[in-house]
């Protein structure tokens, strides 16, 4: 009789090659919780191929099946066929808002091994915290008449006091496990009402944490230092629309997106956070068996922190770098570097 805890995983393969880099990612999940955890997974059909068969996005049901788990694992959604948004909205961010994932956390490291496209890359490891639910991404807005030489179109930024405060809290707990310090990335001197109240949040948490530091960084200011200086960076603060940006920058200034993985966190924990690779579904070499899974099997290291297991977590970054390290200029198929990621635990 086994005396692990069990953990109900919600896996969404998705489409192309989510399909081929979940699996070896579950396996890297299990080898190196032995004696510590089970799982249950459930596998749900969803993405741009149940769509284009069926018609259906995200049923009601299935929602309901998935808020009841402890944590999802998700491939890759999209394919060029489906419009664009259409999977976006009705379901990567359906599933975001439903279960109200309002941290985004990116981490960005450069690994050994790995060609920065930066001269001097330097030390580049840390962390974007988004905010997912608010900003200019919440929803708000519309277009009137639509199609005519008078249309007028909005998106407003939501930005409340409560929604800023968990996540600006978030951001501190973070940077308490790291390198102490929080820069707050705005655009305060012009969008003034939400930049403001952002900045008073920062500092009002901040005095609560007087061990870490903050400073403030204007939007584009940051994207430049991202390019000239990225190792003064530790925990990086910011809403939905710049934390998009910078996150794509982030990704490729550590050598591509081939080893981000992300989460969207509920960190209150009233719901699963979701954990997945920062790149898509990869049309161009769909069931080819080369996409590499490293960046999902580094995104099962943060879903297994999230539920409290850090020492496995670990154990599974500190493979990933040691494997990298090794064969980051080797061309392997997902199925070897799979083999190889689990050869070493
Ligand atoms: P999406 O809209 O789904 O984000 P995209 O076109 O922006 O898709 P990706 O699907 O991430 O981007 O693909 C971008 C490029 O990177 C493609 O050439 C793809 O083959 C490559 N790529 C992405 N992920 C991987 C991977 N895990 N292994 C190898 N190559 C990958
Ligand atoms: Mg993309």
């Amino acid at each position: 009789m086994s005396t692990n805890k069990t953990y109900h995983i919600a896996v969404i393969p998705g489409d192309g090659i989510g399909k081929e880099i979940i699996p070896p990612a579950q396996q890297v999940m299990e080898k190196v919780t032995q004696g510590v955890a089970d799982f249950e997974y459930e596998n749900f059909d969803l993405g741009a191929e149940r769509y284009l068969r069926d018609g259906v996005i995200l049923p009601d049901e299935e929602l309901e099946r998935i808020k009841k788990t402890d944590a999802i694992l998700l491939g890759a959604i999209g394919d060029p066929r489906v419009h664009a948004g259409v999977l976006e909205r009705g379901l990567l961010l359906k599933l975001r808002f439903a279960l109200d994932q309002y941290v985004n956390l990116r981490p960005s490291k450069l690994y050994p091994g790995v060609e920065s496209p930066l001269r001097n890359p330097g030390d580049i490891d840390f962390v974007v915290v988004r905010e997912g639910t608010e900003g200019l991404y919440c929803g708000a807005g519309g277009d009137i008449r639509k199609g005519t030489a008078q249309e007028v179109a909005t998106e407003v930024s939501i930005n409340t006091a409560y929604g800023v405060e968990r996540v600006v809290r978030y951001a501190f707990e973070l940077a308490m496990k790291r390198k102490k310090h929080v820069t707050l990335v705005h655009k305060k001197n012009v969008l003034v009402n939400a930049g403001d109240m952002w900045q008073r949040i920062v500092d009002e948490v901040g005095a609560e944490y007087p061990e870490v530091f903050h400073d403030y960084l204007h939007i584009d200011a940051a994207t430049i230092f991202m390019v000239t200086d990225p190792s003064r960076f530790d925990v990086l603060l910011t809403d939905n629309l710049f934390g998009d940006i910078i996150t794509d920058e982030a990704g490729s200034v550590v050598g591509g997106i081939g080893y981000s993985a992300s989460g969207c966190i509920n960190a209150s924990n009233e719901y699963p956070s979701m954990f997945e690779p920062i790149h898509g579904s990869a049309p161009d070499i769909a069931g080819k068996g080369i996409a590499n899974p490293t960046a999902t099997i580094l995104s099962t290291a943060m879903l297994l922190r999230h539920l409290g297991m850090d020492e496995p977590a670990a154990q599974i970054e500190a493979v990933v770098e040691a494997d990298i390290a090794q064969n980051a200029q080797t061309k392997r198929t997902t199925e070897e570097v799979g083999r190889d990621i689990l050869a070493r635990l």
